[in-house]
Order: structure tokens, then C-alpha cells, then sequence
């Protein structure tokens, strides 16, 4: 390839569009990786939509990590104890049918589980649910998104109707009030916060509020930052909603039209006095009357949340709360307004639509709606009742099958769980006991790698051609622009031939990714996420496009009676050059939700507190979260020299007066306890952290460092309704090592 291409960045959920260029000539001036390969250019495409030319360090230097560590053939042994022998795809082929067949008839369908990744394209995740909750009748296809947003999905579900961010970045640079909890937007998604903090800066009436334990690089621009006690998030939106009220603050006429449940709502936030809330949040009672004052006092509130909010075990309680303000204050479906959360990894948008979940199917339907199982069905051309009614093993519930001999098969897919996966003592003893592991990913060795019984290699971005969506619903197209090293193929290449060696040939028979795609669309017909007007072809002529896109002749405007209606017709519009319809850049801009009458739901919930609250043996909450420069478990980072210099170690943040306490002086190394495991930090001591709350960055395996794997500390309870871990708060004890 001698052009530059256009394409998405692979890491995280913002998606900055990206321009490769191949590597310059050959000669001894050629920009190469540690390991003499020449690296592709990358820079920022100003063309797209979402990032506007802007990249971070990690879309900078995604080019310098491709050539390195790769899986190139697929490998086998027979037990863990062996090492790996290289194998033809028809061995490795037959092998993992062979597993499949055996599973299905001495364990049942139940046995096999897979678990994919948010790093997937679209039509890697669409063929491989399809897989299993089509062809094998089963639904145990999760993803490592369980871990990162599946309580934003659940809350959307459940206050709306349907799941679907109903907000776009244009929103950050209209708002007059951007309201960020559990979100440290400036590391983790940081061309979003370029883009408000730029707004916010140029416009002094507009006021950012951010909620964090921690005073990070997003709070120490705020106007306001209420560092909150772990696991109060509750507390404080309802002590905020109670101010509201108690100020009339709130829009009845919006709330009679739009909203229902309200009586009940109003009920629990009677409870909710500052006085109340201030203490049991530890802040102080003028900060929390602040942070009402701007919700009052702003015509346009935007709500950005991310992990904060969604790993807890009150998780869709926190997001249903924080939805609520928005519907009693009639903050959504305008300009510069909605609860927006933030997706952490690439694709996990794309996963939503293809049915990605345990619990979901494509086009934003769910395994337990009868008349959603009966369209998939028809549309698969599957027998009637086919598809099991029953939600299928979360990501957590795969580890409780390996420990308790019910699950026979576990296929692990461009993820890393070895790392990421919460209480890792126990998840890698299960992992132990797997008796078949396969494992498909880009990169080797990897942390979860010394578990597998099969390695295959896959094909990654730039290697294989698909589309990505990102937190906005744009997709955007992602060609392939070179070739995948060894024997590597892509991911819903390989789903698909093991689908067609097990008989299911005219399910499987697809061409290409294009080919995958335009099936993929056709399901999201007539639904929220319709992408029929979306394809292969007009994403690479015209760009990236933002859902709702269905196909022109079925473009039906959504008239609404609602007086705030006239939303929609001001927002949609035809783009007759491209001979795509959109509906909007927001949703519900009529109003109307996609619940059975129409109106979102008020929930009523009182706060639960945190699942492991610190106690006299345990006595600090340990919060982990992620770094400027380094992505999830490093398996691509940890290979990119300029970032492992921006981090090359992990620490753990504690404030000053616990430092003096504990006799702990900076540098020292730490070793953190909890009821699950231990592991080791050297400690930085900053005014940055809460007192009785520290931090440690959750990058690190057993691969990258000594002992300070984070998720060895932390515990699987989990949100009862996303099933989303409390990956972000555990009760720790601290020991100075040199006193152990
Ligand atoms: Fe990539 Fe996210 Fe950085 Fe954009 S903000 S360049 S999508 S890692």
C-alpha cells in the first residue's frame, strides 16, 4: 500500500479517527521498532467528526506495538505443564470441534462459554454470538465490556426503554454545566475532555463539575470537585435531587409529558437532607449546595460517567440516579444536554449492537423478549425457540463454571482476563482447572496465555477490514492496510469456519467482512440502532456515520404531540450528496423513550453503601483505575517504549496524614492486604487521594511487574442487575514492607 488510509483508533471508546501512512522506503533512515520492523505513521484525521485531528499518546504510537510479540501460527499441547507445538488451522480446526462436539454431548450446551472482547469489530463480535446463541443454542457469549459498561447499558434499559448513549461530543461544546462522576475523562478519555475543557475555558458561564474520591488531572480543572467518599455516589445525587425540589428547581411540565414514577422518587429524596448527605459523603454542605446550584441554575446540563459509576455493585442503581436528574430537570433528547456515558474500550458501542452480552441479542434486543428471539430466529432461519430464553454465563459466573467442572470448554478472545478479571486469586486457579482453554488473540505471551490448551492467532486492526463505533454512535470504517503476520486471520473469520465445521455451512457462508456487515445491518432494521443505511462502501467513500442511519426509503420522521417535539425536526436531516437520512445526533429528540408508553422511568433508590466497606482489620477502600498512556493490561503499551518511560512502574497514591501514620515515607514499598490476596507498591504520597482511600493503577500483571497485580486485591460482588463487578472499591490493610 503506497496511499494513506483512514481508520479508528483501537484503544478506547472516544474512536479519534486516525490517518496511517506506510513506512517511507527502506532505507537506514526508515523509523523502526526495537525490533528493526518499520513503523507505519500515524496522525490525527481531521476529517473526523469525533476528534477533529486530535490523537493522545496512545493513538499516536498504536503503529509501534504491531509488529511486536505476536502469536503467528496456532499452537496446541495437551496439558499446561507442556510447552506449545506449532499445528496447521486444520488440526487446530478439528481439535476445537472435536472439544465442541464432546462438550455438547457430556456436559450439555451449558459447557461451552466464550469470552470475547470490546477490541472486537463488529463483525467479529456478530459472527461469534452468532455462534453461540444461534447455531449451539446457547447463550454464554459475554465480553470483557461486562466489566466496563454493562451498568450504563442496563440503565439506559431500564430508564429509557432501550440502551443507546443518547448524547453526541457536539453536546460538550453546547452544555452550560458538565456534571462528570467516576470519570477521570482527562486520562482516560482524553480528546473528549480536549474538547470540553477547550469549551469551558473560552465560555465563563459554563461550569464543570467533577465528582471523584481522587483530585485527578479532571477535577484540578473544575470549578468544583466534590471528592466524595467511595461508594456515596447515591447519597449525592440524591441529596442534589432534594435541593432541586426543595428549590422548585424542576421541570413539572416536562416531567407530566415525558416521565413517569415520580411520587416515588420524590419519597426516597425526602431522606436526603444536605446535612445527611454532606456528612455521609465527606464533603463539605456549601460544596454540595454548589453543585445544585449549577443544576439549577443551568438551561443545558451534561452528565459524563464511566467506570466510577458502572463497576459497583449498586452499579445501574447509580446510573438509573443519575438519569433521574435529568428527567426531573428536563435535561435530555436537547443540545448540550444528557446523560452521557462514556465507553472504555474501542468497540464495546459495537458490541451493544451486535448482541455482544450474556444477555442481549443483535439490534439492541434481549435473549429473555420473546418476540426478539422469534425475529432473530427468522431472520438466521433458525428453528422456533432455538434461541434460549435464558441470559446467558456473564463474564464472572465462565470462572464460577471452570471452579464448579460445569464449564468444558472456555474460548478466550483478544482479551486478557488473567489480568483484568476481579479476585484474581481465585480466577486463576480456575483458569488452572480449565479443562479445555482456547486462546485467540494478536499478541504472545500473555498473562492469560500460560492458560491456554490452543493458541490461535488472530489478524488485528489495520490487518483485517470491519467498523467500529464509538461512545457517539459513529461507526467508522477500519480497512485492512496490511498483512496480518504468519498464519494470523481475523477473528470472525475463524468463529466462522469452526461454525461451518460443525455443519451450520449456509450460516457461515460469508465472502467477506463486507458481506458480514451488510447481514449485521440488515437485523438493526426498524430499531434504535438502525445502521441499514450504513455500509462498507459508503463509509469508505463518505466517512464515518453517525446511528440512527436506517435506509432512505423506510425514513419515517418520528412526529411527536409532545410540545418539545419540534426537536426532532430541527435535528434531522437529509444528506443528499452522501443519499443517507440521519434521525438525529442525539436520540429521543421528540421525547418519546422507547419504553411501551413512550415516557422514561423515574427510579427510587436509596444508597447502598459499598459491598466491602473498610472495617477496623481492613480499614482503607482501595479505588484502582487506569494512566494517561497505558491501555488495559498493557499488552500493547507495555510494548511502546515512550510510554513504558511515561509509566514504567506501578505505585500506590495514600494522602500525607496516612503516610505519617503508618510511618510510610515516599518511595517505600507497601504491601497491600485484603480478604482475597496481596500485593506490592512503592507508595506516593500525595494530597491527591482521600484520607483512608488509596489508588493503585490496574495496568500491571504478572507479566509487567513483581506483585502488584491490583486485581489480586479486589472482589467479583457484583451489580444484581448488569452484573458488573465493584472492580473499583475493596477494604485494604497497608504494611510497610520493611517492618513485615
Ligand atoms: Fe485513541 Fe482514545 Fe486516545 Fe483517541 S482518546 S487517540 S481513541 S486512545
Amino acid at each position: 500500500m503506497s496511499e494513506s488510509i483512514k481508520t479508528v483508533c483501537p484503544y478506547c471508546g472516544v474512536g479519534c479517527g486516525l490517518t496511517v501512512s506506510p513506512p517511507a522506503g527502506t532505507g537506514r533512515s526508515t523509523h523502526r521498532d526495537g525490533e528493526g520492523n518499520p513503523i507505519w505513521k500515524t496522525i490525527g484525521d481531521k476529517s473526523h467528526p469525533s476528534s477533529q485531528g486530535m490523537v493522545c499518546v496512545k493513538g499516536a504510537t498504536i503503529t509501534e506495538s504491531i509488529d511486536k510479540s505476536r502469536l503467528k501460527y496456532p499452537m496446541i499441547r495437551d496439558s499446561l505443564s507442556e510447552p506449545f507445538r506449532r499445528v496447521s488451522w486444520d488440526e487446530a480446526f478439528n481439535k476445537i470441534v472435536d472439544r465442541i462436539q464432546f462438550v455438547r454431548q457430556n456436559y450439555g450446551a451449558d459447557g461451552i462459554c466464550m469470552y470475547g472482547s470490546g477490541q472486537f469489530q463488529t463483525e467479529d463480535y456478530y459472527i461469534a454470538q452468532k455462534l453461540l446463541k444461534g447455531c449451539l443454542g446457547i447463550n454464554n457469549f459475554d465480553a470483557n465490556s461486562r466489566l466496563c459498561m454493562s451498568s450504563a447499558v442496563a440503565g439506559y434499559m431500564q430508564s429509557f426503554g432501550s440502551d443507546g448513549p443518547p448524547c453526541c461530543y457536539e453536546d460538550l461544546e453546547l452544555t452550560d454545566c458538565a456534571f462528570l462522576i467516576g470519570t477521570n475523562t482527562a486520562e482516560c478519555h482524553p480528546i473528549v475532555f480536549n474538547r470540553l475543557r477547550k469549551y469551558h475555558k473560552k465560555h465563563q458561564h459554563v461550569k464543570m463539575i467533577v465528582v471523584d474520591p481522587r483530585c485527578t488531572k479532571t477535577a484540578e480543572v473544575a470549578d468544583l470537585h466534590l471528592a466524595i467518599k467511595p461508594g456515596t455516589d447515591i447519597d449525592l445525587l440524591n441529596g442534589i435531587a432534594h435541593l432541586l425540589m426543595r428549590w422548585n428547581a424542576i421541570d413539572t411540565l416536562f416531567m407530566d409529558e415525558c416521565t413517569k414514577g415520580f411520587p416515588a422518587y420524590a419519597e426516597v429524596i425526602r431522606h436526603y437532607p444536605p446535612e445527611t448527605v454532606a456528612r455521609r459523603c465527606g464533603i463539605r454542605i456549601d460544596h454540595l449546595e454548589q453543585a445544585a446550584r449549577y443544576w439549577a441554575d443551568s438551561e443545558r446540563v451534561l452528565s459524563l460517567w464511566s467506570m466510577g459509576m458502572n463497576q459497583s455493585s449498586e452499579g445501574t442503581a447509580k446510573v438509573r440516579t443519575l438519569i433521574n436528574l435529568h428527567l426531573m430537570t428536563g435535561n435530555v433528547g436537547k443540545p448540550g444536554t444528557g446523560p452521557f456515558s462514556l465507553t472504555g474500550q474501542p468497540n464495546a458501542m459495537g458490541g451493544r449492537e451486535a448482541g455482544g452480552l450474556a444477555h442481549i441479542l443483535p439490534g439492541y434486543r434481549t435473549v429473555k423478549n420473546p418476540q426478539h428471539r422469534a425475529e432473530i430466529e427468522q431472520f438466521w432461519g433458525l428453528n422456533p425457540g432455538q434461541i434460549s430464553p435464558i441470559p446467558g454465563r456473564d463474564a464472572w459466573n465462565q470462572i464460577v463454571g471452570l471452579e464448579t467442572g460445569e464449564v468444558g470448554l472456555l474460548w478466550i478472545a483478544a482479551t486478557n482476563p488473567a489480568v483484568s478479571m476481579p479476585d484474581l486469586v481465585r480466577t486463576k486457579a480456575a483458569l488452572l482447572k480449565s479443562p479445555f482453554t482456547v486462546y485467540q488473540d494478536a499478541y504472545y505471551p500473555t498473562e492469560t496465555s500460560a492458560y491456554a490448551h490452543i493458541l490461535l492467532p488472530a489478524a488485528q486492526w489495520g490487518e483485517k477490514t470491519g467498523t467500529m463505533t464509538n461512545s457517539e454512535r459513529v461507526v467508522t470504517f477500519c480497512p485492512q492496510f496490511r498483512s496480518p503476520p504468519g498464519e494470523a486471520r481475523p477473528d470472525w473469520e475463524i468463529f466462522a469456519e469452526v461454525g461451518r465445521r460443525l455443519g451450520f455451512t449456509r450460516e457461515f457462508n460469508f465472502a467477506n467482512a463486507t458481506a458480514v456487515h451488510t447481514e449485521f445491518t440488515q437485523i438493526t432494521r426498524g430499531r434504535l440502532c438502525d445502521m441499514t443505511g450504513i455500509s462498507h462502501e459508503k463509509l469508505a467513500e463518505f466517512g464515518p456515520i453517525q446511528w440512527p442511519c436506517p435506509d432512505t426509503a423506510l425514513l419515517q420522521e418520528d412526529e411527536s404531540t409532545s410540545r418539545m417535539g419540534i426537536f426532532s425536526f430541527l435535528f434531522s436531516h437529509r444528506d443528499k450528496d452522501k443519499n443517507i437520512t440521519h434521525i438525529g445526533k442525539r436520540l429521543y429528540t421528540n421525547l418519546r423513550f422507547k419504553t411501551n408508553d413512550g415516557r422514561a422511568i423515574f427510579a427510587a433508590y436509596h444508597s447502598k453503601g459499598l459491598a466491602e466497606p473498610p472495617n477496623n482489620e481492613y480499614p482503607f477502600v482501595l479505588t484502582v483505575g487506569r494512566l494517561y498512556g497505558h491501555w488495559h493490561t498493557q499488552t500493547r503499551t507495555g510494548r511502546i517504549e515512550k510510554i513504558v518511560k511515561m509509566h514504567p512502574h506501578p505505585f500506590m497514591e495514600i494522602h500525607p496524614r496516612d503516610a505519617a501514620k503508618l510511618k510510610i515515607a515516599e518511595g517505600d514499598l507497601v504491601e497491600l492486604r485484603s480478604r482475597r490476596g496481596k500485593a506490592r507498591f512503592p507508595a506516593k504520597i500525595t494530597k491527591a487521594i482521600a484520607p483512608h482511600t488509596v489508588f493503585v493503577p490496574m495496568h500491571w500483571g504478572a507479566l509487567w511487574s513483581n506483585d502488584a497485580e491490583a486485581n489480586l486485591l479486589t472482589h467479583h460482588e457484583a451489580c444484581p442487575t448488569s452484573l458488573q463487578p465493584e472492580l473499583k472499591a475493596c477494604a485494604v490493610q497497608i504494611l510497610a514492607v520493611s517492618a513485615l
